[in-house]
């Protein structure tokens, strides 16, 4: 017995069939579930320049080794593809309950290919795989689709589904698990772009079955043990991430108004503890005592008068900060807004943070926004905006191509004022003010991302934030860290307290696999995920001149930002240097041949041989 099925349906849309396949050992023993293997299969199964929103593009649904176990915290599940945003390998984590249902169908793996003829949804059930019409669905909001989707299929039924803003393949859609959604990176653009409206489980629920039952439960017991004494476990359960508002504020690094400046006077009006007062339950994932999230009522647009889970502080920072307002309802508000069409409410605050920039400067006006006056803190017109994205009309016809396409499209300084890396829309971590994580960012494969590898040093106060040396092995080493964490889903709020050694315990008894009982070998693969993912953006042709910073955050000095005031990230080519050597690439950010050798990836190491000679 084993947590792992080992086994994945590929569904093929063109012709509406599927066959279920065995996941090899080889794939297995070097990339354990989630991430790794997604990283894989890209790898193998996409030729490099596929466009992200053609039928050959393919759609993987993934849930960890441990998932669906008594283990607290490691029952999400994410989506991989191409993306849509930055045309590199990608990877979006949900939570929800969908991601157990598809172990309890049988498989860790699902890949999705070809592009239906009319829209489509698939069901799962214990009669198989079915090809049914969404032509009454199109057109229908997560919760109208979920609602109905339950009628149809019984009440047990979970799903992955898109909004209307995946229809409209807005570049930065989300997919929806619950109340939960894979948001960065258009993975939910992906699935609209294939005609796929939903997928949606409805089987008997049958837990996974570790290898040695009775190492495992013991290992749940100290799990729980070290949750429930941990004060972090505590902080998230009653403040969920809002908590983050104030740290960032204090250390300058809270992005305000499209990242001019990195903090605002009246902080306390978006703490964590102003948002617990607004919490009227809790909510969280599958299996988790954590749960972290917190509902919360709507007070404008279609979902007025229900609650969403939500917002967490990366929506904070979006529609507060960033677009020049503090108002909590506000942010929740927007956040509804976003969910309502679907849209990634980072990707969505920044495209309105940038509108909003180039209105005060100027370069665009009424005439071009259908009449939004875009002043900072414009409520209503943000509002508006935000319905222009999620239609794909107006002035957000444009902004939903992402920030980058929209700057470039619009031409002269427009780019200078777009905040992302590698066309996905940075994160609400100011990178002037933690410069480690700056180069976590800069070098991340999937581009602007806060989760590709976090340096809780530079929050803790282990390592100067603001250092511009003696980071790149840090980074190294937490992208990797990330990277293991992401093929056993691990959360990163609901895994509080366990490390590597942990992993390797939990992973041996669960699957019986002796090679996964070394913190070592668990961290090789982890290194060896991160390579993988460089060496797939090298055959599209991504190198050093792409992991680079916006122009604002290298020459321009940030404003109001505490002790990171005034500092830009001068140093970066001298950061990258040293990620690179860290990670034996060569000074093109390519991988090394030989490190590719030692890291057990020939099939990378022969495909990228002609990059490495030039
Ligand atoms: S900590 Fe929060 S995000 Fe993580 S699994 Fe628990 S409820 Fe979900």
């Amino acid at each position: 017995m084993s947590t792992l099925t080992a086994k994945l349906l590929r569904i093929n849309l063109n012709v509406s069939n599927f066959i279920e396949e065995k996941i090899s050992d080889q794939h297995v023993k070097r990339f354990i579930s989630a991430r790794g293997l997604g990283a894989i299969y890209l790898f193998d199964e996409l030729a490099p320049a596929v466009d992200p929103l053609s039928p050959d593009n393919k759609l993987l649904l993934l849930v960890g080794a441990l998932g669906g176990t008594g283990l607290q915290g490691f029952s999400k599940w994410m989506v991989m593809s191409k993306s849509p945003l930055t045309g590199t390998v990608f990877r979006s984590v949900t939570g929800g309950n969908f991601g157990i249902w598809m172990k309890h169908a049988g498989y860790d793996l699902m890949i999705i290919e070809g592009k239906a003829a009319t829209p489509t949804y698939i069901h799962l059930d214990e009669g198989g795989v079915h090809f049914l019409d969404a032509a009454g669905l199109w057109g229908l909001n997560y919760r109208r689709l979920q609602a109905q989707l339950k009628e149809t299929h019984g009440q047990r039924t979970e799903s992955a589904c898109i909004g209307p803003a995946g229809e409209n393949l807005v570049r930065y859609a989300v997919i929806h698990s619950g109340e939960r959604t894979a948001s960065r990176g258009g993975m939910g653009t992906v699935m609209g772009s294939k005609n796929l409206k939903a997928v949606s489980i409805n089987v008997p629920a049958k837990k996974p079955s570790p290898f040695d039952p009775i190492a495992f439960k013991d290992l749940v017991k100290t799990q729980v043990n070290i949750l429930k004494e941990h004060p972090r476990k505590q902080t998230m359960t009653t403040l969920g991430t809002p908590y983050i508002t104030k740290i960032v504020n204090m250390m300058g690094i809270l992005p305000t108004k499209n990242y001019q400046e990195g903090s605002i006077p009246n902080i306390e009006e978006l703490s964590g503890d102003r948002f617990f007062e607004l919490k009227k339950a809790r909510a969280g994932c599958y299996n988790c005592m954590t749960r972290c999230g917190g509902m919360r009522a709507v007070n404008h647009g279609p979902f007025k008068g229900s609650q969403i889970d939500g917002p967490e502080y990366e929506t904070i920072f979006a529609f507060g900060p960033l677009v020049g307002l503090s108002d909590r309802q506000f942010i929740i508000d927007a956040n509804a807004m976003c969910d309502v069409y679907g849209i990634d409410t980072i990707s969505t605050g920044v495209c309105v943070a940038f509108a909003c920039e180039l209105f005060a400067r100027g370069m665009i006006s009424p005439v071009d926004t259908e009449g939004l006056r875009l002043a900072w803190g414009n409520k209503e017109a943000i509002f508006s905006l935000i319905e222009q994205i999620g239609q794909r009309r107006g002035f957000g016809r444009l902004l939903g191509e992402g920030v980058q396409r929209a700057a470039a499209q619009l031409g002269g300084d427009a780019p200078s004022l777009a905040m992302h890396i590698k066309g996905l829309e940075l994160p609400g971590y100011d990178p002037r003010g933690v410069k480690g994580y700056a180069l976590s960012m800069a070098t991340s494969n999937i581009g602007g991302s806060h989760m590709y590898g976090r340096p809780r040093e530079e929050f803790s106060g282990q390592a100067d934030p603001l250092a511009e040396t003696g980071k790149g092995a840090m980074i190294a080493r937490v992208q990797k860290e990330q990277a293991l964490e992401d093929s056993l889903i691990a959360c990163t709020f609901g895994n509080t307290g366990l490390d590597a050694d942990m992993y390797a315990r939990l992973l041996l008894a669960a699957t019986g696999i002796d090679h996964f009982g070394s913190a070592e070998n668990l961290l090789k693969i982890g290194e060896r995920i991160v390579s993988l993912e460089r060496c797939f953006n090298v055959r599209e042709g991504f190198d050093r001149k792409d992991d680079t910073l916006p122009e604002r955050m290298r020459r321009e000095p940030l404003l109001e930002a505490g002790p990171a005031t005034d500092h830009t990230v001068a140093n970066l080519e001298h950061l990258l240097d040293e990620y690179y050597r860290a990670l034996g690439y060569t000074s093109r950010g390519i991988p090394g041949i030989d490190q590719l050798q030692a890291l057990d990836l020939p099939e990378a190491a022969e495909s990228i041989k002609a990059f490495t000679a030039t």
